[in-house]
């Protein structure tokens, strides 16, 4: 495949980002899910639905499958037989397919998914997501692409070359299989109280493999869908779109889909960020601090969280930290400090702990709340950037080499 440099700064040669080159192929019978409304109504239209009824059909479809997570038609008892075959016989209730899932000793579970490829035979695409339950809830960790057009030099997912835009119905898929697989519907006839029964899945988090804000269009519709109150009604307060920083679409995505958002910041230089995330050569760090200012919403209760990944020696000196705090003033800010995770072939290391609490102790000492988290589901590398599908496949060495990294914490 070839890999289209768009940008290459001067004395800094290199790929800045990829190309997409796959595209979606719908299936010939495709999949309810991810549809808008209208665009459910038009399908209904398509198969004949008279206009006056599409709007109550919409609405009865929209519960079986948002609220109730059925997978066959014939469990709609409120819409008729006729209408369910006739369903039945142009579209499907599918969500991506399960390849494989593993629990970590944590309670992390991670779904291997597997998408179709564009052309007939080809080897299926996989993407993963992954579920990480807390005490006070439970955070989805959803993908936007297969792979990433984005190379940041830390992450392993950025190193994925087949990079392809999920649909909607494969973005929302992904909550539909985490529901599924943790019995995490309503039930047919809830027993009382069980329509107030807390969600396992109560957040989500678009930190998954890709880059939400390079597949724009189908990200938002799959969170408005996300977020429809009635239907998976996940608020919008509790979805959280992490982006390396596409500065011209965060204003975009304040109005157009109004989630909370995180920002890959990582570095507070634009000399050291530009190494880090090339993105940066293209829209350096004041650019996306002004569009971070500009996000509608903010105020202390709605603030952006910063994360900054710990790299050994490279950005985590107590300077940085104070110019970190330095260089957020003004905005509503969270910090995440993240401990690097570490996959085959890295070029960094994770900072050592007494620097992560040196580092944390300035930010906190500058206000902000538990700077650090404890990373989850490294045992199964279902943590932040060691996402990367096996259409790459690891070989013994490297997993062995992986088993002894997840072991040292
Ligand atoms: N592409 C988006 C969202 C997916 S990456 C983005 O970059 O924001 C989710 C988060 O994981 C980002 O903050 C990313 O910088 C971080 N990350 C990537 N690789 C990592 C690694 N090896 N260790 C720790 N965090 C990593
Ligand atoms: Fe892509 Fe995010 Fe990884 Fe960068 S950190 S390569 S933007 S997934």
């Amino acid at each position: 495949m070839t890999i289209t440099p768009t940008i290459e700064a001067a004395g800094a040669p290199g790929v800045l980002e990829k190309v997409p080159l796959e595209r979606y192929v719908a299936p010939e019978r495709p999949s309810l899910v991810g549809l808008s409304r209208a665009a459910l109504a038009e399908a209904l239209g398509g198969i004949g639905v008279p206009e006056r009824e599409r709007k109550m059909r919409v609405q009865q479809l929209w519960h079986w499958l948002y609220v109730r997570g059925v997978t066959d038609f014939d469990a709609m008892s409120s819409v008729s037989k006729v209408l369910r075959a006739e369903l039945a016989r142009h579209f499907t209730l599918d969500r991506p397919e399960v390849a494989a899932e593993q629990i970590s000793v944590d309670g992390t579970r991670k779904w291997l998914l597997t998408l179709p490829g564009e052309h007939p035979g080809e080897k299926p695409h996989l993407v993963e997501c992954v579920y990480i339950p807390e005490t006070d809830r439970g955070t989805l960790c959803v993908s936007s692409q297969v792979g990433c057009t984005l190379n940041c030099s830390f992450c392993h997912t950025g190193t994925q070359r087949l990079v392809r835009n999920l649909t909607p119905g494969e973005i929302v898929g992904q909550i539909m299989v985490a529901r599924d697989r943790l019995g995490d519907w309503l039930a047919a006839a809830p027993a009382k109280g069980e329509g107030e029964r807390k969600r396992l899945v109560s957040n989500i988090v678009m930190m998954g493999m890709g880059e939400p804000l390079y597949n724009f269009e189908a990200v938002r519709d799959a969170l408005l869908v996300a977020s429809d109150g009635d239907g998976l009604s996940l608020s919008r307060r509790r979805i959280t779109l992490s982006t390396s920083g596409v500065v011209p679409q965060i204003a975009r995505a304040g109005a157009e889909i109004g989630t909370m958002l995180a920002i890959s910041l990582h570095a507070v230089r634009d000399e050291l960020r530009d190494e880090l995330v090339p993105l940066n050569r293209k829209y350096p760090i004041k650019e996306l601090l002004d569009a971070c200012r500009n996000y509608p919403g903010l105020s202390n209760a709605r603030r952006i969280t910063f994360e900054y990944v710990m790299l050994k020696d490279v950005n985590d000196s107590i300077a940085d930290a104070k110019a970190l705090v330095r260089l957020l003033k003004g905005i509503p800010a969270k910090i995440n400090l993240i401990p690097f995770n570490p996959w085959p072939g890295s070029r960094y290391e994770c900072s050592d702990w007494e620097q992560i609490e040196k580092f944390s102790q300035v930010v906190f000492d500058a206000g902000y709340a538990s700077p650090v988290r404890t990373p989850r589901g490294r045992d199964i590398l279902a943590a932040c950037g060691q996402l990367k599908s096996a259409t790459e496949k690891l070989s013994v060495r490297e997993r062995m080499a992986l088993r002894a990294m997840a072991m040292t914490d």
